[in-house]
This record gives structure tokens, C-alpha cells and sequence, in this order.
């Protein structure tokens, strides 16, 4: 599942085909994603032009010359796709296909169909009922230890949890939750509500640090996506945990433990993270 760091790099693959471009060319081949797309979905898009391509937690935001706004995410497995080539028939998984005046195609391909796509005016966009909820960005100037302390005031529930909790911070996912807690030393099963002070202060930069580099290591990855499939935003990661059950904790060297929480896998070295 792409999280954030995938997004941000699929937004920058995004930035030279589409910004500034006419979406001179828009088909789409299905009603529905995970949820119906708008009414003339692919009519309304036809000869806008993208002002500027932003990105809110894990949405991408295309700002149309008419004030709307494109919004999307892609779910557990969507893709954007880049290419040249008109005369490719559409796959069967490729949902919007999107010619610009500039000769770029735009193809969405979302095989489990978890992903999303919507048209809203600009100023219904922070009442837009997946993103009202949405905490600050992690990467955002409103993210840091006071206000992350706050929002964590009380809560029993484990510290990996409440981090993946949107409203708390927006945008983080299972990797980067097990990776950012490994490097601020916090143990995963530790409560919410003792996250504060001087395990605030390390925790907010740690992730930080976790997406920042992802960010890069995407950023350094896109133009071999580019030029070997088109395919944007998917890399490989050098993990310090995640993933990494029973091989040696880079810092002590012992075992890395998986565990799971609220369903999911968390990695963690029960040495190193209190
Ligand atoms: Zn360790």
C-alpha cells in the first residue's frame, strides 16, 4: 500500500506532465472506484488546465483553472502510470486514462479498486468528508511536540495505534509508524498518554526523519520509474525494522521482534525501544 512518501513521489512525478498542462484528452472506463466517481467525471475534466498538483496527508490535489479541485488517492494499489504512446489500448485495470495538451498520457491503474477520485469547487475542499477529519501534516510547520503531546493527553490506547490515527497525524501508515518509533526509542506497546515531554520531543523529529528520506530515496528512484516502466512512486526502502523479524537490530544487534497490533504487524527490538 502506498503511504506517504509514495504519494509524495508520485505527486512530484505528477509536477511535468500535468502542471501547467491542459488535460486535453480525458476517458474513463468504469462509474466507480472505491466509491462512484462524480457525475461527468471524465466531461468536467476535458480542457481544464492544472494550475498546481498539492498533496494533503496521502490525497493528490490537481487545482483546476475553474476553480475545482481533482482529488485522489490510490488506495491499497493504485498506480499512475506515465507514457507517450497513444496508440496503447488500456489495460484491464486502467480505470482514467488522461492525454495532455503536452503529449504526456496519465494512465490510473488500480487493480483492487481501493482508490478514490473526486471533483469538489475549492472551497467545499476542507469540508470534503475524507480530509475534515485529517490532523496536521507530519511534514507541516502545525506538527510538533506540544501539539502532538496534546493530542496524545489521555489516550490509553498503545502509541503505534494512536499514530495511525488520522485525526492525531495525518497520513502516516504502518511502516513509517514501526520506523519512526524505532528511532525515537519508544516502544510501540507503550500507552499514548505517556508520550510526552522529552519522548515528544524525539518522536516528532523521528518522523520527520523517516518520511524525509523515504521522500528522497523516491525522489532519487523517479527518474528510473520513469524511464523503465512509467510506473511513479514505488521503491525500495532500506527499513530498520520494518520487516525485518528475527534479523539483528542495527543499534544492539538483538533480534528484531513482529508483533501484532489492531491487526497489523509491528516491528520493534524490545531492547532499544522503552
Ligand atoms: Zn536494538
Amino acid at each position: 500500500m502506498p503511504e506517504l512518501p509514495e504519494v509524495e513521489t508520485v505527486r512530484r512525478g505528477l509536477i511535468g506532465p500535468l502542471e501547467g498542462r491542459v488535460l486535453a484528452r480525458v476517458r474513463q472506463y468504469r462509474p466507480d472506484l472505491r466509491w462512484p466517481l462524480p457525475a461527468d467525471f471524465a466531461g468536467r475534466l476535458t480542457g481544464r488546465r492544472v494550475e498546481r498538483l498539492d498533496r494533503r496527508a496521502k490525497f493528490i490535489l490537481a487545482r483546476l483553472d475553474d476553480g475545482q479541485v481533482w482529488i485522489t488517492h490510490l488506495g491499497m494499489s493504485g498506480r499512475m502510470v506515465l507514457s507517450r504512446d497513444v496508440t496503447l489500448p488500456p489495460g484491464p485495470h486502467d480505470h482514467v486514462v488522461i492525454e495532455t495538451d503536452g503529449g504526456d498520457i496519465v494512465t490510473f491503474n488500480d487493480v483492487r479498486r481501493f482508490g478514490m477520485m473526486d471533483l469538489v469547487p475549492e472551497d467545499e475542499l476542507p469540508e470534503h468528508f475524507l480530509l475534515r477529519d485529517l490532523g496536521p501534516e507530519p511534514l507541516g510547520n502545525a506538527f510538533n511536540d506540544t501539539v502532538l503531546s496534546a493530542a496524545l493527553a489521555g489516550r490509553r490506547t498503545p502509541i503505534k495505534a494512536a499514530l495511525l490515527d488520522q485525526k492525531i497525524v495525518a497520513g502516516l501508515g504502518n511502516i513509517y509508524v514501526c520506523e519512526a518509533l524505532y528511532h525515537a526509542g519508544i516502544s510501540p506497546k507503550r500507552l499514548a498518554r505517556s508520550v510526552a515531554g522529552k519522548r515528544a520531543a524525539r518522536l516528532v523529529p523521528a518522523i520527520r526523519d523517516v518520511l524525509d528520506r523515504a521522500i528522497a530515496a523516491g525522489g532519487s528512484s523517479l527518474r528510473d520509474y520513469v524511464q523503465a516502466s512509467g510506473e511513479l512512486g514505488y521503491f525500495q526502502h532500506d527499513f530498520a525494522v520494518y520487516g525485518r523479524e528475527g534479523d539483528p537490530c542495527r543499534s544492539c544487534g538483538k533480534p528484531v521482534t513482529r508483533i501484532v497490533q489492531s491487526g497489523r504487524s509491528t516491528f520493534y527490538c524490545g531492547a532499544c525501544q522503552r
